[in-house]
């Protein structure tokens, strides 16, 4: 994919697991909501894999390891081996062991995941400011994480020490709702010590680096949710997305997506993987998709036809991303995505 801007979703006349060898899943909001899986995940994966699709899953969460990760996915009937689970704390445990000698003590702000990375990159994870670390890092510690640990960690900080951090996603979805993520307690260190940490995890290139190194993807498809992580992240890599209806994006704010946060592809749900994409026409007078055509007329953006809600979506996506050129549309869609359902 060439970073010139995108203006339409892209067309495939292949089942996208067959057009690329390496699916690089995100989680929550793709696989699994609140611990569940989500609808079609199941069969559709298996349907994949067992076309030859290499199945990779990749996470900014650092608390959990890739074994309870893939024990996790296993039990909802994804069979999936530790080496398939990729986390932001694999890849900021690379992104330390860069710069510090081999060997090093490292002060842990975070769980177990961080513990295991450090680990397996021959570094040492210590408790203490006072322990001789030459590093911070700081991952996702879980709702028990105590208060005392950001002191910590502003107290090495003061002494000069770099600072890491597995990812900054600012929230974490839990059962009763959202709640502060790694990146909301980033922001209480920095703001503590006005520091600034290096960041590993999506949409940042560590995180894209460690998914191909483990993987030994060639041509890889990311296949997220959110468009400021996983399709940023993908733009960044420089490698095709797919985004799925089925988190937290919806519709609108697909249509207003800015040049980097644009997907290559869009459908429902992983039923997508399996199946080709249809190309968005230019008529001139607007964008066709399936039974739809859309186009931006004044401040609106007017969708007519019939047919399948995904292609009016990637009818609508043409006509906005067309209009907004290398900024966010700003058209008012809400008619449109209406009629769609969206
Ligand atoms: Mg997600």
């Amino acid at each position: 994919m060439s970073q010139s801007v995108r203006t339409r979703p892209a067309g495939c006349g292949q089942a996208l697991s067959e057009a690329y060898d390496t699916a690089l899943l995100d989680l929550d909001g793709v696989v699994y909501a609140g611990g569940n899986a989500i609808g079609h995940a199941v069969e559709s994966l298996a349907v994949a894999r067992a076309g030859g699709m290499h199945l990779a899953y990749v996470t900014n969460n650092a608390l959990r390891t890739p074994d309870v990760v893939a024990a996790h996915l296993t039990a909802l009937g994804i069979p999936t081996v530790a080496d398939d689970v990729i986390t932001s704390a694999q890849a900021v445990a690379r992104l330390i062991s860069e710069q510090v000698p081999e060997g090093s003590r490292v002060l842990v702000i975070g769980g177990e995941g961080l513990r295991v990375a450090l680990r397996e990159r021959g570094l040492e994870p210590v408790e203490s400011a006072d322990d001789d670390p030459v590093a911070v890092v700081q991952g996702y510690g879980g709702p028990e994480m105590a208060w005392g640990r950001f002191a910590e960690a502003c107290y090495a900080i003061a002494r000069g020490l770099p600072w890491f951090a597995s990812n900054t996603d600012l929230t974490i979805p839990g059962a009763r709702g959202i709640g502060p993520g790694n990146g909301a307690a980033v922001e209480v260190v920095r703001i503590a010590t006005g520091a600034e940490p290096q960041v590993a995890g999506k949409p940042l290139p560590p995180m894209h680096r460690e998914t191909v190194l483990r993987t030994g993807a060639e041509r890889p498809l990311v296949v997220g949710d959110r468009l400021d992580t996983d399709i940023e992240g993908a733009f960044n890599g420089e490698v095709d997305s797919l985004l799925v209806l089925t988190g937290v994006t919806d519709g609108a704010q697909l249509l207003a997506a800015p040049p980097r946060h644009r997907p290559t592809y869009v459908d429902a749900d992983l039923r997508g993987m399996l199946t080709g994409q249809p190309e968005v026409a230019d008529d001139g007078d607007g964008f066709r998709c399936g039974g739809w055509r859309a186009a931006a007329r004044g401040e609106r953006l007017e969708l007519d036809g019939e047919g399948a809600a995904l292609d009016g979506l990637r009818a609508l996506c043409a006509a906005a991303w067309t209009a907004a050129g290398d900024g966010s549309c700003r058209l008012d869609s809400g008619k449109a995505l209406a009629r769609l359902g969206l």
